[in-house]
């Protein structure tokens, strides 16, 4: 009997969709145990619609979070560059940085 590692390990799709957990495989996106004795239980679950509808909820979801966050940091340090280049182009002009209105930063 093909042991659930050895099933997962059978190709890149597996490797890509399931995990091992105990003697147990478990599909990343549904949440739930497939059957890895019978390979065509496992490729028929690859196929069904309800697994394709996770996996695509999963990528947008991972993509969503992953835009967010870039924007987040990307948002940070503009403001953080900004506020440098106004720091040295006062110093530069040997302004006091007390005189410069505090709604610049
Ligand atoms: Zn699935």
């Amino acid at each position: 009997m093909v042991s659930s590692t050895e099933r997962r390990l059978e190709n890149a799709e597996y490797k890509k969709n399931f995990y091992v957990d105990g003697q147990k495989m478990f599909c990343e996106f549904c949440k739930h145990v497939i059957d890895h004795t019978k390979k065509s239980t496992v490729d028929s679950h690859l196929k069904s619609d309800k697994h394709k509808n996770n996996v695509v909820n999963a990528e947008k979801s991972k993509l969503t979070h992953q835009t967010t966050l870039d924007m987040a940091v990307t948002n940070i340090s503009e403001q953080e560059q900004i506020n440098i280049a106004l720091v040295n182009a006062f110093t530069k002009a040997n302004i006091p940085l007390e005189k410069i209105d505090k709604s610049f930063f």
